[in-house]
């Protein structure tokens, strides 16, 4: 039987084996997706059993994936240019290491709202942490031609820009109404939005109303921010289809098919939000 895990810590609140066990019966494929806790001094252990090809792969989530980006023999070039592995697909001469979040991230607009980066212009990204990193990537890999880095710090936007090198500028929230009324786009990539928290002073009013306003945050589902988008008539894309579409490669490499994000399977993980 092919087994794939998902380590992190902790790792209770995973969705991940709802979504991969959901393929794995529906596709009649006759393998395991376990969800691990491995502490950080047990990591090195845990990555000798990946080794050894005890799994085909696995994703590997917080606080673990520079950690994996580090142990993995090969990097995808776009895992390189990242700088965090969320999965490793063991083959028997190495261990390869990709990051799917980009992919979940352009997956999630393609299907739910087709054409998005048709002459975009602009966009604006707001946050510069981990998550901001492979959104970033993702557009350029769209050949966006200027995305505003938005950041609460903006020393840390502005390191960003200059690591990920391109079209990228950055800037300060208060930024927001000096750019909003060219921008086709608003990625929120930072925490706010969780715990009921929301942004002070983002007026989605100044966007074109073609614009597309997503979030990665997807407790709540509709987050403030897509709250005021909705409100001010604008198309709204929530973070729960990045989740469901970044397991869709992985899946695809360790057990050979190319699963479906269905509506099925987003009801069946929107029920445990
Ligand atoms: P992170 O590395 O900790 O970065 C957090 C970002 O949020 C930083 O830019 C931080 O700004 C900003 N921030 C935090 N509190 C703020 C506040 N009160 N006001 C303004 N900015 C604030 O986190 P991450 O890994 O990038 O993840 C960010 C979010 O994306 C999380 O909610 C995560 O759950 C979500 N996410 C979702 C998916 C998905 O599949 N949908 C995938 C990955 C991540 P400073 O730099 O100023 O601290």
């Amino acid at each position: 039987m092919k087994r794939a895990f998902v380590i992190g810590h902790p790792i209770n609140h995973s969705r991940s084996p709802l979504i991969h066990g959901h393929w794995l019966r529906a596709h009649g494929i006759d393998g395991s997706y376990e969800a691990i806790d491995v502490a950080p001094p047990d990591l090195p252990a845990f990555f000798a059993r990946v080794s050894a090809g005890e799994f085909v792969g696995g994703n590997v989530t917080i606080p673990h994936k520079e950690a994996a980006f580090a142990f993995a023999d090969e990097l995808d070039p776009l895992c390189e240019t990242i700088g965090a592995a969320n999965t490793l697909l063991w083959r028997p001469d190495s261990v390869l290491g990709f990051n799917t979040d980009y992919l979940g991230f352009l997956g999630n607009l393609d299907q739910n709202a087709p054409g998005w980066d048709d002459g975009l212009e602009t966009a604006i990204v707001i946050g510069a942490g981990g998550a901001a990193r492979a959104i970033l990537v993702a557009l350029k890999s769209r050949n966006v031609p200027i995305i505003h880095l938005l950041n609460r710090t903006i020393e840390k936007a502005q390191d960003l820009a200059i690591d990920l090198e391109g079209p990228i500028k950055a800037g300060r929230l208060g930024d927001f109404a000096g750019v909003a009324t060219g921008a086709g786009l608003v990625v929120n990539c930072s925490s706010v939005g969780m715990h009921g928290s929301s942004f002070e002073g983002i007026d989605l009013r100044l966007l074109p109303k073609s614009a597309v306003v997503t979030d990665l945050v997807y407790v709540p589902l509709e987050t403030p921010l897509l709250a005021a988008a909705r409100q001010a008539g604008l198309k709204t894309v929530d973070g729960l289809g990045m989740l469901l579409h970044q397991a869709v490669p992985g899946f695809e490499a360790w057990f050979g098919v190319r699963p479906e994000v269905t509506p099925e399977l987003r009801r069946l993980v929107e029920a445990t939000l």
